[in-house]
């Protein structure tokens, strides 16, 4: 409905962005290096809904964490039913495993994803309501190698966008029984300070104490300092897991920082739980910084969750990662992005009838996968040069009225300035020809645009 009496901000929602043009080559290059990585760990891709049933995040996610309790954008249908936008992608992945006979794929199931979620926080820099994330996912599987194949997974996606220099810290949280010892604990420290805490710890001390790790106030950070370490409190079986945990990170050469208080904002962990920062973040293990700082990706053990939405028990290690925090910090670093597809030809025409023979030939072109640019709007040849010119090509076609009727292209080595006529049946030929000849030594062809670009 629209209110009459409320002036029209044209603006897009807070905290939500468009990615603009001069942006995309970032974007591309993360979703390019997840394709390729998930293909060659044997990660198959899907898509699931934007939106799910309320009651999937109340369950899966939490009801007392926040993005359950404040964050999510939940509304109820016409037809009555309550949906919310997906505040983060592992339970919709889940649910479509018991929904869509997984169970019977041959475990384990290993999924990728990559997509918008939403999420009503505080909008500031690296925070948004709308925000990208790619995902990794393996359910059926209890092996430690593969919670060190899937932080090493992150590592190998960031080494291939660019991104070196990256911490990862790591930490157990146990299992449901060896964590009733350690919130046991937990809360025989915070007890007798409770009145130092802040006001949502305060109440968080009863509910989820595990949580009053990851706060970031001041005097929360402050009395964690000394609060006993999860993993003093593992059983054996989480003791023996996680160790090994770690003893394949050092034989993958992927290096990590213990941090006895990472315990992350999702309730449906167990075990092994990590999160990676930019180095210049400058996150040391357990510092209040550190809680502060933003991570680039984080995720972990989940072996619960299956039966939690009512599938048999399921071990399960998965990890997601921002996507607008990983371009920014490319941008930051000004890491350089090989020019994919760059044309190196550019199509130059005068006159009404060189204008439709272009249309003809640039097809041609198309078809024989050599990319070329053009200004066919333009009337002058001479803007048509500065374009060219501003594209940096090697070679510029020109199609003048002489030539057009002569059935001829005027192709101009850009470099020496010299030029040569072609009959038109022949350019394309032609321009191969010399394209590859003016190739340096060891320049593989780019593919064209077209077999390189999905939609997400
Ligand atoms: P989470 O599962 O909440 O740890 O999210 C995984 C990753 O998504 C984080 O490590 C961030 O890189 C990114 N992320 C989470 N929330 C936001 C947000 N509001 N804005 C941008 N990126 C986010």
């Amino acid at each position: 409905m629209i209110n009459k009496g409320k002036t029209f901000v044209l603006q897009a929602p807070r905290g939500m962005h468009d990615i603009l043009p001069a942006d995309q080559k970032h974007w591309e290059r993360i979703r390019r290096a997840v394709r390729e990585v998930a293909a060659f760990y044997s990660f198959e891709r899907i898509d699931t809904p934007i939106v799910e049933a309320t009651e999937l995040f109340v369950r899966s996610v939490g009801a007392d964490t926040d993005i359950v309790s404040k964050e999510m954008y939940s509304f109820k249908t016409k037809g009555g039913d309550d949906l919310t936008l997906r505040p983060e992608g592992t339970a919709g992945v889940v649910r479509a495993y018991l929904e869509r006979g997984m169970v019977s794929w041959p475990q384990p199931v290993k999924l990728y994803y990559l997509g918008p979620m939403f999420r009503h926080e505080n909008p500031q820099r690296g925070r948004y309501r709308q925000l990208w994330q790619f995902g990794f996912e393996v359910i059926g599987e209890a092996d430690p190698v593969i919670d060190a194949q899937i932080m090493q997974l992150i590592t190998v996606v960031a080494a291939e966008v660019g991104l070196k220099n990256l911490m990862l810290k790591i930490n157990s949280i146990g299992c449901p029984e060896c964590r009733a010892a350690y919130r046991k604990a937990l809360v025989q420290h915070y007890r007798p300070k409770v009145v130092k805490l802040c006001k949502d710890c305060r109440s968080r001390i009863k509910t989820s104490v595990l949580r009053l790790l990851d706060c970031k106030e001041e005097t929360c950070t402050e009395l964690r300092q000394t609060a006993p370490h999860g993993v003093d409190h593992l059983c054996s079986g989480c003791h023996g897991h996680f160790k090994a945990v770690l003893e394949f990170l050092d034989e993958l050469n992927v290096s990590y920082y213990l941090d006895p208080f990472l315990v992350r904002g999702l309730d449906y962990y167990t075990r092994t739980v990590f999160e990676i920062f930019p180095e210049e973040s400058g996150v040391t293990p357990g510092d209040a910084t550190g809680s502060a700082a933003l991570a680039l990706g984080g995720g972990g053990r989940y072996d619960g969750l299956v039966e939690l939405l009512g599938g048999k028990p399921t071990p399960a290690v998965g990890a997601a990662c921002g996507m607008e925090r990983w371009v920014e910090l490319m941008q930051v670093r000004e890491v350089r992005i090989p020019e994919r597809n760059r044309p190196r030809v550019f199509l130059a025409q005068l006159g009404e009838l060189a204008k439709k023979k272009s249309l003809k030939l640039l097809e041609d072109f198309r078809k024989a996968g050599v990319a070329v640019a053009e200004s066919l709007g333009r009337e002058s040849i001479k803007s048509q040069f500065r374009s060219a010119a501003r594209l940096g090509v090697e070679f510029t076609l020109i199609m003048g009225q002489k030539e057009t009727l002569d059935g001829t292209v005027i192709i101009r080595e850009m470099n020496s300035g010299m030029q040569e006529l072609v009959a038109l049946e022949k350019v394309v030929a032609e321009t191969k020809r010399r394209l590859a000849a003016s190739r340096p030594a060891g320049m593989v062809r780019p593919p064209l645009a077209t077999t390189d670009h999905d939609e997400t």
